[in-house]
């Protein structure tokens, strides 16, 4: 289903024009208007999902069959160091737009981005149940 206040069912249905690097039936794949670096990528389903907790099995499985592609076809054109794959989901976690899009981020030696979190600490009780409260909520 289209969602028709969202730009990114316009965008990925063809609505509203893109620079496409790849489409099929399920999937375009976009170049980021404002790219964090050369070459950097959204991959856009075309069904409306706010994030991954909306995601269908089969789209969640796709998507990183075709990540993988994108990934492989632009270290080859553009010869990049190495990528990032970012997907947020949320505002605390810094999604902007409300469709759920995979980012593919080219990564060259020296770019001058810095995509990182600051390590924090943990002790072995606490891993434990927050690993236990996890294992109880998985269906
Ligand atoms: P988020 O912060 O939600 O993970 O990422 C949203 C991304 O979408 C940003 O990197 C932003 O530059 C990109 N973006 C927002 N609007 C448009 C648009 O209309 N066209 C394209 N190609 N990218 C967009
Ligand atoms: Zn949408």
């Amino acid at each position: 289903m289209m969602d028709n206040n969202c730009i990114f069912c316009k965008i990925a249905n063809g609505e509203i024009p893109s620079t496409t690097v790849y489409e099929d039936d399920m999937f375009r794949v976009i170049l980021d208007l404002s790219p964090a670096t050369k070459g950097h990528a959204l991959i856009l389903p075309k069904q409306h999902m706010a994030n991954i907790y909306e995601m269908d099995e089969t789209t969640a499985q796709k998507v990183f069959v075709l990540a993988s592609h994108i990934a492989t076809a632009m270290k080859k054109a553009l010869n990049c160091d190495g990528i990032n794959i970012v997907q947020n989901n949320g505002e605390a976690a810094g999604q902007t737009v409300f469709h759920f899009h995979m980012h593919i981020i080219p990564r060259y030696i020296n770019d001058g981005q810095n995509i990182n979190w600051i390590p924090g600490t943990s002790e072995p009780e606490e891993r434990e149940k927050i690993a236990q409260t996890i294992k109880a909520a998985l269906n």
